[in-house]
């Protein structure tokens, strides 16, 4: 009989496959188009070196900064490592593993589902409709159980909003049942569309940020849940005692001063700029049959032969992200945003890659 540590697992850890991230995922070459970063890092100095001591639990220049900035009050911020922590800790807030369930509508963000799985909660899928935006009459047919809600807007990977009437009708159908909460990972790029005004009119609503996208700080790994008073003490109990270290709340203190935030409009118009080029450009290419309008930093396009695309472009260094076996993308890839000679390379390996016909015929021998 083995002895093996696995066999001491938790079951559903034994089942699990964790989320493929870009890194995990592995590449090599020089143009990094597949984890929607900001292509060009900012320079910090720290300000603090009392290392000896250990950091605040929520350290307060951040969450003053974090607030002012979102327009709303301290005491409805909650700062944590990445959104991707704050993902973790409303399921360790409201589900009961083995009992509840949580809800979200692929194809979207990967971490609500490898979270729920990680704690033993059910994850129930309610797919968008072929407009990608909610098939509210399905999700409610599938609430029963449900504790949590996650939507996604502007989407990942597939670049839309969601519509406000549909998100406000989420919102009064869950009333009294489940935590609505909106992921806002890009809103920067899109800042007009935030639900953050109707956090006062919706208690069990909560709003999911992060600085890994338009604040260029993926490597700081920062993020905020906002959301109620009452949500916030209840997220702050089961949040880690010191979710961030000294360095990161002095850099994240920084990139959101007044001079920070405006570096980070500024960098937003770049890629917003760079987006409509890309556009464009992918238009025109012979491989590629369709190019979605997406409003974060990052585009889906239809190839006629991605697999052979992606891996072409991957031959030559230029890494993307490959969508296409997730619903309702087949054929797809995601690109991001990056500086006009990133996305000047990746034009030009598009156009030099074989003409459609050629592709078609690529793919059927793949295959
Ligand atoms: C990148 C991303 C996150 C994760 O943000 P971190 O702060 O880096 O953990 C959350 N949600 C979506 C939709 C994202 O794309």
């Amino acid at each position: 009989m083995s002895s093996s540590i696995d066999e001491l697992a938790r079951a559903n850890v034994r089942k699990l496959v964790p989320y493929q991230s870009a890194r995990r995922l592995g590449g090599k070459g020089d143009v990094w188009l597949n984890a929607n970063e900001y292509p060009i890092g900012t320079a910090y100095q720290l300000s603090t070196d009392t290392f000896n001591r250990y950091p605040e639990c929520q350290p307060q220049a951040v969450i003053n900064n974090y607030a002012s900035y979102a327009g709303v009050n301290a005491d409805q911020v909650l700062v944590s490592r990445g959104a991707d922590e704050g993902i973790e800790l409303l399921i360790r807030a409201f589900c009961e593993p083995g009992q509840d369930a949580v809800l979200y509508c692929p194809p979207t963000y990967g971490m609500y589902g490898v979270s729920a799985e990680t704690f033993g909660v059910e994850r129930r899928t309610v797919a968008l409709r072929e407009d990608w935006q909610l098939d509210l009459p399905a999700i409610e047919q599938n609430l029963a159980g449900v504790k949590l809600i996650y939507v996604c807007s502007p989407n990942n990977p597939t670049g839309n909003l969601l519509s406000p009437t549909d998100l406000r009708q989420l919102l009064e159908l869950a009333a009294g049942k489940a935590i609505v909460a909106v992921d806002e990972a890009y809103i920067e790029f899109a800042p007009y569309a935030t639900l953050v005004p109707w956090l006062t009119e919706f208690p069990h609503m909560v709003v999911l940020r992060t600085l890994s996208k338009a604040f260029a700080l993926a490597g700081l790994r920062c993020g905020f849940t906002l959301g109620s008073p009452e949500m916030i003490t209840l997220l702050l109990k089961v949040i880690a005692p010191y979710p961030l270290s000294t360095p990161v709340a002095d850099i994240a203190a920084q990139a959101l001063s007044p001079d920070g935030v405006a570096a980070m409009r500024q960098r937003v118009q770049t890629i917003l700029e760079n987006r409509a080029l890309l556009v464009k450009a992918l238009t025109e290419c012979d491989c590629v049959e369709a190019v979605y309008p997406g409003e974060g930093n990052y585009l889906v396009f239809r190839c006629s032969a991605a697999a052979a695309v992606f891996k072409s472009l991957w031959d030559q260094g230029i890494i993307l992200r490959d969508q296409s076996k997730q619903p309702s993308l087949s054929n797809c890839l995601r690109i991001t945003i990056g500086t006009q000679a990133e996305n000047n390379q990746v034009i030009a390996a598009l156009r030099a890659f074989p003409n459609a016909v050629a592709a078609k015929e690529f793919s059927k021998e793949a295959v």
